[in-house]
């Protein structure tokens, strides 16, 4: 399928952001935004690169009743040539279809999906920042668009990619959060949609989330929703924990997100002959092992910032620091080698980085 590429007029173009420093996340977009429509029967059709501009959406959209919304997230990196690149995009393309499948909604092809990505970014390559640590996120994003009311998987779909600059995420450095243990909410159920990305499971975990907020921490971790006692996840990122010499992380059991950024550390980590080991963890394994010295580091992984540390759990009303609230030595090593394989700064022996530009040649 051929994507048409509209481009916006220079006289409509929007000002690029001259100060890297205060691009912050999520706020700005690019001059255009690629789309693709579907139909049963008909299938994908119409994918085009166009101005950014509003969606119209009508207002029985089933999207905004029933909740057939998905997304995913990646980034697209500047190397030191100026060549651009992507980071394991096929592990997002694949999650996105898994995100698709759970939610009855349509599959979206492989191969248009990269291609839209790569052409998007490229046209829009001027907006990439150039700071390490500063980024081009890329937002995917399928919505279930048929007009209708009544519960049913939709007939209609619109696929979507919107991509804009992003800062870095630690401009001053690490600064390690506060977690807050819930014990009376969950973010998602086994035999839910917590191991997928739909937009639904954001929306569940707002509550909580305020709660935290107003008590002071940054992120909620959150305990399996059936006995409460097992760590999941913490805000929306995976969770790690350094227990004596062995990197733990919970197992993906269903309610879980498959993170691109977990795997990654679990596979660095293995070759970096750290032992890690996939296994449940009871809040009170986490409590005892603070308490009795052997819990040394923990820390989140996600797109957005990495690796980010955590420095103190909130648990029943009391406080727990974790490395005397400082960031862990393993925690730094992962983020060092991760973010300088994202931007070609380093060999990439696990063959993660997509190359989609080249640089100039020197
Ligand atoms: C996106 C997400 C993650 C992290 O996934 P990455 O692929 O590493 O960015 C973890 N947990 C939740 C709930 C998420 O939505």
């Amino acid at each position: 399928m051929e994507i048409k590429i509209k481009k916006a007029q220079l006289k409509n173009r929007k000002k690029k952001p001259v100060d890297e420093t205060k691009l912050g996340f999520g706020k700005v977009f690019t001059d255009h935004f690629f789309n693709v429509k579907y139909k049963d029967g008909k299938g994908w059709y119409d994918p085009v690169i166009e101005p950014y501009r509003k969606l119209q959406l009508d207002p029985t959209a089933m999207c905004l009743h029933y909740g057939q919304e998905i997304f995913e997230g990646l980034k697209a990196y500047r190397g030191p040539k100026g060549e651009i690149y992507l980071f394991r995009p096929t592990e997002n393309i694949k999650r996105m279809n898994l995100s698709a499948e759970r939610l009855c909604m349509a599959h979206i092809d492989e191969d248009l999906f990269m291609e839209a990505m790569k052409k998007l970014i490229i046209l829009e390559k001027d907006w990439i920042p150039h700071g390490v640590g500063t980024s081009m996120y890329i937002r995917p994003t399928m919505i279930a668009t048929e007009a209708a009311l009544g519960v049913h998987p939709a007939n209609e779909y619109l696929f979507f990619i919107v991509v804009g600059p992003v800062g870095a995420y630690y401009p001053q450095g690490f600064s390690p959060t506060k977690m807050y243990v819930s014990e009376e909410y969950s973010r998602a159920v086994r035999g839910g949609i917590g191991h997928v990305k739909a937009a639904g499971n954001y929306a569940a975990s707002l509550y909580a989330s305020r709660i935290a907020t107003n008590m002071g921490y940054t992120q909620v971790l959150w305990l399996d929703s059936s006995e409460k006692r097992y760590v999941e996840e913490v805000g929306t990122s995976n969770i790690f924990f350094v227990i004596g010499d062995e990197l733990v992380t919970p197992p993906l059991a269903g309610s879980i997100l498959p993170g691109v950024t977990r795997n990654s550390v679990i596979t660095l980590a293995k070759h970096l002959k750290t032992k890690v080991v996939e296994r449940p963890i009871s809040i009170d394994e986490v409590i005892t092992a603070s308490k009795n010295g052997s819990l040394k580091e923990s820390f989140a992984s996600g797109t957005a910032a990495i690796v980010s540390p955590v420095g103190h759990i909130h648990f029943r009303g009391k406080e727990y620091s974790i490395n005397g609230g400082k960031t862990g030595a393993l925690a730094q090593k992962l983020y060092n080698e991760i973010l300088q394989i994202q931007y070609g700064l380093k060999k990439d022996p696990f063959g993660w980085r997509v190359k989609i530009l080249d640089g100039k040649k020197s």
